[in-house]
This record gives structure tokens, C-alpha cells and sequence, in this order.
């Protein structure tokens, strides 16, 4: 009977290899000396977290889904570094996975923008109203049953198997945090439009982007690295930019300019850090800046020429109008993104009164 369940338990280490401790998953990707990439990898999962080492400590972009995921990625940051000397903690918006590790960085600033903290306050209530906590830990136990699930049919390929892998153990930790509870902590430095943070050798940029994929959007731009970071402004490579439910057409109009100042010839920028994908290109802006004022022009020439909103939607098909972007397959949470970006974009001009001129919106 021991025989048996040794060598069942040899042929399913041989088959799908062992299970790793959460360190062993995690990337850590050195742009240069004083920054370093940081995720934990998984089959369509990725949270790029930016790291920067400077003179007055060590500053974070983003902090995971919850604290038992952060905790490991935050421990090879130190390592990286040789240093834990945690100064600041910025958050680009306030999806779960980037603002919820936040309460390991005691002592650290939080710095956000001025929505930051309302926009924060869905972390507490899924933790506090018994429905909304139930329906997470339920859509969680699914994600982790289907990976179970794939693990022996991952068996041939090594690599798929170490994804899966990594996402159970993500998920695990998730699912542990979500049951458990955990402090969600708000910033206590906020901005309004732009703020700079002198970090003595360096400097951060925080730029608000306006409401659009979130209420409270920013970027962060180091001159002296030439990196920017763009939080989910450029979620991915090919992901169509966002219209929200809430903007107005002053956000659009934000949208435009904070591209328009980042792609100025006196702004030098070697790497464009995604919120999901691998680092990104300075070449990989000017389509997001187009997409909005091509958006912004062709709705308000559709509206002035009397189209319904229907028309404006056909005319306006990603696939003819937009190739550098694609509306994701049904099932993906961005299925259907060109469509309501749209109709934002018409609810937003309708509720403009009058009409602004198309003279009027060129920047
Ligand atoms: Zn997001």
C-alpha cells in the first residue's frame, strides 16, 4: 500500500512536477539598476509591479490582489535590491490588484489621486457584505477548480503545467486573504492633477489620466529613467483604450492632452510599463492618443450629420476603422468594449449642450 502510493505520487511529481513555494513563480525583470519589474505569472494573468530603488528609499507601483500574494513578490523586491527601506507606495487605480497589498508597506506614504480612497471602498465592502463576499470566494473556487481540472491534461507540456501551477497557488492565497480579511489601506497623499515626488537621485511624475478605464487613472513618468508607467491606460498591446461609464467630455479632452504632453520631444521615454502584458514602446502611445481623437471626431461628425447610434456603431467597427486594436471574443471581460465605449462617447456629446463644433476639440 505505501509502495503503491510512493510511486503514485513519483509518477504525478514526473507527470505534472511538483508544487513550488510561491517565490518560486515569481519574475523579477531588471530594466536598469534602479528599477525592476515584478509579477506573478500565470496563464492569462498577469500585474506588472514597478520597483524603484533611489536615496530616499524604495518606492512601489501597485500592490497585487490581496496581502499573501504581495507578500512574496515584495520579499524578491528586497532581495533585488538588498534593501527594504520602503518610502512610498503609489497606486495607478483602484482594481483589486493593484491596491490590495498595500497594508504590508507600514510606514511607507500611499499616494493616489483624489478618487483613490472612494474608489478603494469596494475592497471593504466585498469584505463586509456576507452577499457580495460569497459571490467572490464562488467565482474564485470555479477559477481553481478548472485549473485542477486542466492540470492532468496539462501533463505534456512543462510549461503550461508550471502556469497552472502558479495560478493555483495565486488563487489559493487569494481565496485565503478574501475568507480571512484583510486592511485595506487608502492613501494619505493625494493629488489632483499632477504631483512630483523628489526622491533625491530621482523623480516621479504622477499624472491624473482623467476617468476612463477607472476614476482615478494615473501615470507615472521617471525622466531620469525614461520609463513610464501607465497603469491600464496601456493595458496590452492591441487592448482598445477605455471610455467609461462616468467620464465626461472633459476626461476625453484629458486624455488627449496628457498623451499630447507625453509625447512631446523633450519627454524621452525607453520603456512603456502596461499594467498586463510585457514592457511596451514609446511607438506603442501615438495609436491610443489617434483612437480617442478619431473617436471624438467621427462621433461628432456622426451626430452632426444626423446618424442614430446605431449607424455611429456600425460605421465605427474596430476591425475597419481601428486596426492597431481588436474587441476581444465573447467571454472576455473586454468583449464588447468598442460598443460601450461608443455609446459613452454619445451620452457624453448628447449631454453636451450645444454641440461643440469639431474646430473646437482639435488639440
Ligand atoms: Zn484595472
Amino acid at each position: 500500500m505505501t509502495t503503491a502510493i510512493h510511486l503514485g505520487l513519483l509518477m504525478h511529481l514526473f507527470v505534472v512536477g511538483p508544487q513550488l513555494g510561491p517565490g518560486e513563480y515569481i519574475r523579477i525583470e531588471r530594466l536598469s539598476p534602479r528599477v525592476v519589474l515584478a509579477y506573478w505569472p500565470g496563464i492569462d494573468r498577469r500585474c506588472n509591479l514597478t520597483a524603484i530603488q533611489s536615496q530616499k528609499g524604495l518606492v512601489i507601483i501597485d500592490t497585487e490582489v490581496s496581502p499573501g500574494v504581495m507578500a512574496p513578490i515584495k520579499e524578491k523586491i528586497e532581495q533585488a535590491f538588498h534593501r527594504r527601506d520602503w518610502a512610498y507606495v503609489i497606486n495607478t487605480h483602484a482594481h483589486d490588484n493593484h491596491c490590495s497589498g498595500n497594508c504590508l508597506f507600514k510606514g511607507a506614504v500611499i499616494v493616489g489621486h483624489n478618487n483613490l480612497p472612494e474608489d478603494m471602498q469596494w475592497l471593504i465592502r466585498r469584505q463586509t457584505e456576507p452577499d457580495w463576499k460569497r459571490r467572490e470566494l464562488d467565482h474564485v473556487a470555479s477559477i481553481l477548480r478548472n485549473l485542477r481540472a486542466a492540470l492532468p491534461q496539462s501533463a505534456g507540456n512543462r510549461m503550461y503545467t508550471r502556469l497552472i501551477r502558479s495560478d493555483i497557488t495565486f488563487y489559493e492565497l487569494f481565496v485565503k486573504d478574501l475568507e480571512e480579511g484583510y486592511e485595506v489601506v487608502k492613501p494619505s497623499l493625494m493629488f489632483a492633477d499632477r504631483h512630483t515626488l523628489d526622491l533625491g537621485d530621482l523623480t516621479l511624475e504622477l499624472i491624473f489620466f482623467g476617468k476612463g478605464h477607472s476614476l482615478c487613472d494615473t501615470l507615472v513618468y521617471i525622466p531620469q529613467e525614461r520609463v513610464l508607467v501607465t497603469g491600464a491606460i496601456a493595458y496590452q498591446r492591441g487592448q482598445l483604450p477605455e471610455i467609461g461609464e462616468q467620464s465626461q467630455l472633459q476626461d476625453v479632452h484629458r486624455f488627449l492632452a496628457v498623451l499630447d504632453s507625453l509625447l512631446g520631444n523633450c519627454v524621452k521615454i525607453d520603456h512603456v510599463i502596461p499594467s498586463h502584458s510585457a514592457p511596451l514602446q514609446r511607438s506603442d502611445l501615438p495609436p491610443i492618443r489617434d483612437y480617442y481623437q478619431r473617436m471624438l471626431t467621427e462621433v461628432q461628425a456622426a451626430r452632426q450629420q444626423g446618424l442614430t447610434l446605431e449607424q455611429t456603431l456600425a460605421r465605427l467597427a474596430v476591425r475597419t476603422k481601428f486596426p492597431a486594436f481588436r474587441d476581444p471574443p465573447p467571454g472576455h471581460w473586454g468583449y464588447g468594449m468598442q460598443e460601450r465605449n461608443v455609446k459613452n462617447l454619445w451620452r457624453i456629446l448628447s449631454e453636451e449642450q450645444p454641440q461643440p463644433q469639431p474646430q473646437n476639440v482639435q488639440h
